[in-house]
């Protein structure tokens, strides 16, 4: 038998612990996923700022829209672009679909819109395309910031996941993750359960669904439904320590924008992939979804 002493062990343990060993865990607090217990009180609790949508002349895109439009297999010329300016931030988002998205602007602008401003400002562009059923990533990192909706993404939940990869990625301002950050290890170490199946399958797939739980608990005040209550607290109060007050509250004026990519011919050739750099969340996988609602 191997004779290491006792903090040699727990050295090696805590090494061996590293962010994978956290995962999967054996309870899941919602069984059938955040959108049949959450999507209903996030469509009541919410709303959006009004909002000018203004239509791009044909022709030219940020190239961000362009690399993942191309990405994702919409054909040249067929990028609809607009500036979309809420009432509570003079600077519009770039909003990109295809012209075969299953989302309009218009439900682009709400999901979004019902979003509170500090978590909008954590996306640069938002993008939609064509899908089967629902599909979703987020593409983080210094040099980027969008989140991409690839199918009938129309549940509030999923909104709020996508853009919880931002707030993981750029909230502490860091350069650092939130989820992969000791705080977050530290405080799901201490929980007994995750948020849902999906959560167990990464850190940051975690964090983007306790960005939903958290967000539904700013609104409300408690959280509902829960199959373990109180399992998941330490992560709540970890994101709500870091998060709450300066990305989860609703209220203010936006004070940090990303910028948007530079303006570029929306011409691409077909199959060809440029995209630069970038991280690459997803696709994130939903089931279970319950639409609040159509616009
Ligand atoms: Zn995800």
């Amino acid at each position: 038998m191997l004779n290491l002493p006792n903090t040699l062990v727990l050295a090696l343990l805590a090494a061996a612990g590293s962010v994978y060993a956290q995962l999967p865990r054996p309870l899941i607090n919602y069984p059938l996923g955040l959108s049949p217990v959450f999507d209903e009180g996030f469509f009541a609790g919410t709303a959006a700022p009004s909002a000018t949508i203004v239509q791009w002349a044909p022709g030219k895109a940020p190239q961000a829209c362009v690399n993942e439009l191309a990405w994702n297999n919409c054909l040249s010329g067929r990028a609809v672009v607009y500036n979309v300016t809420y009432a509570d931030c003079p600077t519009p988002w770039i909003m990109c679909r295809c012209d075969n998205a299953d989302l309009s602007i218009y439900q682009m602008t709400n999901f979004f819109g019902r979003m509170p401003v500090h978590l909008r400002s954590t996306v640069r562009h938002v993008i939609a395309t064509h899908g089967e059923g629902c599909s979703a990533y987020a593409i983080t990192g210094p040099d980027d910031g969008d989140i991409v909706m690839q199918g009938n993404c129309n549940t509030q939940s999923i909104w709020l996941h996508e853009t919880g990869h931002q707030l993981d990625a750029r909230g502490l301002g860091t350069g650092v993750g939130f989820s992969t950050s000791p705080t977050f290890i530290n405080a799901l170490w201490n929980d007994t359960c995750v948020a849902d199946d999906y959560g167990n399958t990464a850190l940051w797939e975690e964090f983007a669904q306790m960005t939903v739980v958290s967000q539904s608990h700013v609104i409300y005040g408690y959280i509902q439904q829960q199959q373990y209550p109180g399992c998941f607290d330490s992560q709540l109060n970890a994101l709500e320590t870091a998060f709450k007050t300066s990305h989860l509250t609703y209220g203010g004026t936006c004070h940090t924008r990303i910028p948007a990519t530079p303006t570029v011919n929306a011409v691409w050739k077909r199959g060809r992939i440029d995209r630069r750099g970038g991280k690459r969340i997803g696709p994130c996988k939903f089931d279970h979804l319950v639409a609040g609602h159509k616009h």
